[in-house]
């Protein structure tokens, strides 16, 4: 049996900012790792170049995080973006650069460059990181951990401590060691767990000839999700046809929506907008002059003016206009049609891929018995949590790194104020 000060379960970024703080601070830290190596989540972030924060003020981030998200206030007044910039800055000796839509990256584009500093700036600190390690029991007595159980390639093996950080991630990507261990363990301690669902990710959808569009992205579209007929919320921006349906970050932002409302087995469809920036009218102004431009031109040859080809190509299947009709001869009624199909093309979502393929979870620990300042379970006094393992999920933009990072700062300023009073 070994005797740590401190044991932190999961060496992702909430878990290794949180090891080197405490380690910092003279405290025996002993960080597991179930994985051979540490964040491996975090190295395939934003692409592999990690969009670690973003500019936004603190009311877009807390919004960002949907109802949930004021459990945050109290975290992201004491370590927030700047904090995390500095700290990247002085710590780390990592430059950040900002991007469209306020979202910070490395100035190397390199994710591995934070998960590696990162996790040398917690070994610098004399926490003990042990790889190959697996949590798999909680020991309580009287209400409070004495032991951790954990899975070493060397049989089990029993860590005495003093206070527990749970900081072992979500459930998506499982392969990448965040497989909803945390949740078994919370479970143990006397947490509830609110049932993951998968968070920013792609959807299916009914109408299988978009299916051959598969690769087609499409960069200034808007679209608009409709449940029972209502439109709800409308995004502009990027999205991508699969040979399931939609990806791509338009349809992950809404895709929160999405799996909720199908959770409750309301009917979703969304609208996609190909043309945002014309009215109809504009729009129909524009196929006129194109009309007349190229009148002694089969309207299929002009079609790939108006939209990528094979999308030019779906358009005239489905709206029924021919496509061998010289373009000085098209009708008014077949004009309105192609515009009707430009502006609003309508596909029914069907379901949600798995959270294999989430890039966050949806769920997890219940925020009602954690303490937002210290993130100390209010069930298990020496129990602390932080990141993706709490019921917080965000929009893509840097805004759940953040969250990971914050919480992890403030449970090991919590497991401080607790360690100085025993
Ligand atoms: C493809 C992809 C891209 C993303 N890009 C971005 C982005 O650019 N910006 C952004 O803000 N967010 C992004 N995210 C989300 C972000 O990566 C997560 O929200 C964040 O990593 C959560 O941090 P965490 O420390 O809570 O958990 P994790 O990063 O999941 O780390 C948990 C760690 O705990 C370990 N562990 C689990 N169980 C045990 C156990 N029983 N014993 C020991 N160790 C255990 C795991 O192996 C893992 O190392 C992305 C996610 C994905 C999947």
């Amino acid at each position: 049996m070994t005797r740590q000060d401190i044991i932190i379960v999961g060496a992702g970024p909430a878990g290794l900012i949180a090891a080197g703080k405490l380690g910092k601070a003279g405290y025996s830290v002993t960080l597991l790792e179930k994985m051979e190596q540490t964040g491996k989540k975090l190295r395939m972030t934003g692409k592999g170049r990690c969009n670690v924060t973003n500019s936004r003020p603190k009311s877009e981030f807390i919004n960002a995080f949907g109802k949930n998200g004021k459990f945050l206030h109290s975290a992201f007044s004491r370590f927030f973006s700047n904090d995390l910039v500095a700290f990247f800055q002085q710590n780390l000796h990592i430059d950040l650069m900002e991007e469209r839509g306020g979202r910070i990256f490395p100035v190397s584009q390199n994710a591995h460059e934070i998960a590696d500093k990162l996790t040398q700036w917690a070994t610098q600190h004399h926490v003990t990181l042990l790889y190959n390690h697996q949590c798999v029991e909680l020991l309580l007595h009287n209400n409070r951990i004495q032991a951790i159980k954990c899975k070493t390639p060397n049989g089990l093996k029993t860590f005495e401590t003093k206070a527990v950080l749970l900081s072992t991630g979500g459930t998506s990507y499982p392969s990448t060691g965040s497989s909803g261990d945390g949740y078994l363990l919370a479970q143990q301690a006397g947490h509830t767990i609110i049932p993951p669902l998968p968070a920013l990710v792609p959807l299916t959808t009914k109408e299988s000839e978009t299916f051959k569009l598969s690769g087609l992205s499409i960069k200034n579209a808007q679209v608009t999700v409709f449940i029972n007929n209502k439109p709800t919320h409308a995004i502009f921006g990027e999205f991508l046809f699969t040979h399931f349906g939609l990806s791509g970050p338009v349809i992950l932002t809404l895709s929160r929506d999405v799996v909720e409302n199908l959770q409750k087995n309301k009917a979703v469809y969304v609208e996609i907008d190909f043309k945002p920036a014309l009215t109809e009218k504009v729009l129909d102004a524009r196929l006129i002059r194109e009309f007349v431009r190229h009148h002694n031109k089969k309207l299929k040859n002009i079609m790939p003016l108006l939209l990528p080809e094979a999308l030019g190509m779906l358009c005239l299947e489905q709206t029924g206009v021919l496509g061998d009709m010289w373009c000085h001869s098209v009708p008014a009624a077949d004009r309105k049609k192609l515009v009707q199909w430009m502006k609003h093309f309508r596909l029914t979502i069907t379901g949600y891929r798995s959270l294999e393929e989430a890039i966050v979870t949806h769920g997890g620990v219940c925020l009602k018995e954690v303490d937002p300042i210290t993130m100390q379970s209010k069930i298990v006094s020496n129990l602390f949590f932080a990141g993706e393992l709490l019921d917080l999920d965000a929009d893509t933009g840097g805004y759940n790194l953040q969250a990971a990072f914050s919480t992890g700062w403030c449970a090991a300023e919590g497991m401080l104020s607790l360690l100085t009073q025993l």
